[in-house]
């Protein structure tokens, strides 16, 4: 039985990348069953930095395409042997993203080349003359930056107390997931004429996505990418420290009611992620879970 990607009902016509024409149509916001054109395979390597900006969106440990589609840009994440069920992982991880409230790009998981795809809107669309500056670029060294001087640049360059809860958010939800990949690059600023604001989250999976067969039966840990005062290596309990010590009580309390564990655990039931990848991917939020309950005073 063929189903669904969107409604995850049965696909008894003819599908549209692995969608019902009006699934397609409803989620892709178009009038027409438009086809995506105009491949092209991005692979940047790690470390180096291109000579366009915005050309470095692409970079990161997995080979992706862009590709156009009724003249809007998108992002296709394929499968490889290194991160074997990305595609699905990291629907289900913007899933969940989006389950907490955080401002995530527009995401979708097809079926393209026989295979399933996760597919992202490119948010710097060439139209609208936008730019995406990485945070690390606001720094003149390359050493690891705490969360207050990152709260810090999000003030000085926004403006706007709504991308620093964001960016708090984001923190709690990557120490949640097991995200260990929040570098300077998976963090951005966009700016347009009107000004300049936080960047949708983009580059959301769980480090388990890198680990298949038995490796995901192992205890995986994590460390957060984005040091606090007090830790290089910080798990969640040493975000809420960091947030507290901030000042950013009330946005770890909206965390805590977002973030419910029935709730993600719905969501993975329901993923296309493997029985093992389920498990794996269970075990670590419950983990972190657990340690985030503990720091309740
Ligand atoms: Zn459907």
């Amino acid at each position: 039985m063929l189903t669904c990607l969107m409604c995850l009902a049965e696909i008894k016509e003819e599908g549209h990348y692995g969608l019902h024409p009006t699934c397609f149509r409803t989620w892709f916001e178009v009038e027409s069953l438009f086809e995506f054109t105009s491949l092209v395979l991005k692979q940047g390597s790690k470390g180096e930095e291109p000579a366009n900006q915005n050309s470095s969106f692409f970079q990161g440990q997995y080979k992706k395409y862009s590709a156009d589609l009724n003249g809007c840009s998108y992002i296709l994440k394929v499968r490889q042997t290194s991160a074997p069920e990305l595609p699905e992982l990291e629907f289900l991880c913007n899933q969940i993203a989006e389950l907490i409230g955080l401002p995530v790009a527009k995401f979708y998981l097809l079926e393209m080349m026989g295979d399933r795809v996760f597919v992202t809107r490119n948010f710097i669309d060439r139209s609208e003359h936008a730019s995406l500056s990485h945070i690390h670029t606001y720094f003149v060294d390359d050493a690891a930056r705490t969360c207050d001087d990152i709260i810090r640049v999000i003030d000085e360059q926004t403006h706007r107390f709504t991308d620093v809860e964001t960016f708090v958010m984001m923190c709690l939800f990557d120490s949640l997931i097991g995200n260990h990949d929040r570098h300077g690059r998976n963090l951005g600023i966009v700016t347009t004429a009107g000004g300049s604001r936080l960047a949708p989250i983009y580059d959301n999976p769980s480090v388990v996505g890198t680990h298949s067969g038995d490796w995901l039966k192992a205890d995986i840990g994590l460390e957060g990418r984005i040091p606090t005062k007090d830790s290089k290596h910080p798990t969640i309990s040493h975000y809420v420290k960091e947030f507290r010590r901030l000042g950013y009580h009330d946005q770890i309390e909206q965390f805590r009611k977002l973030a419910q564990l029935p709730r993600i655990e719905n969501l993975i039931s329901k993923s296309f992620c493997s029985n093992l990848m389920k498990a794996a991917i269970t075990k670590m939020i419950q983990k972190n879970y657990k340690e985030l309950e503990q720091t309740r005073i």
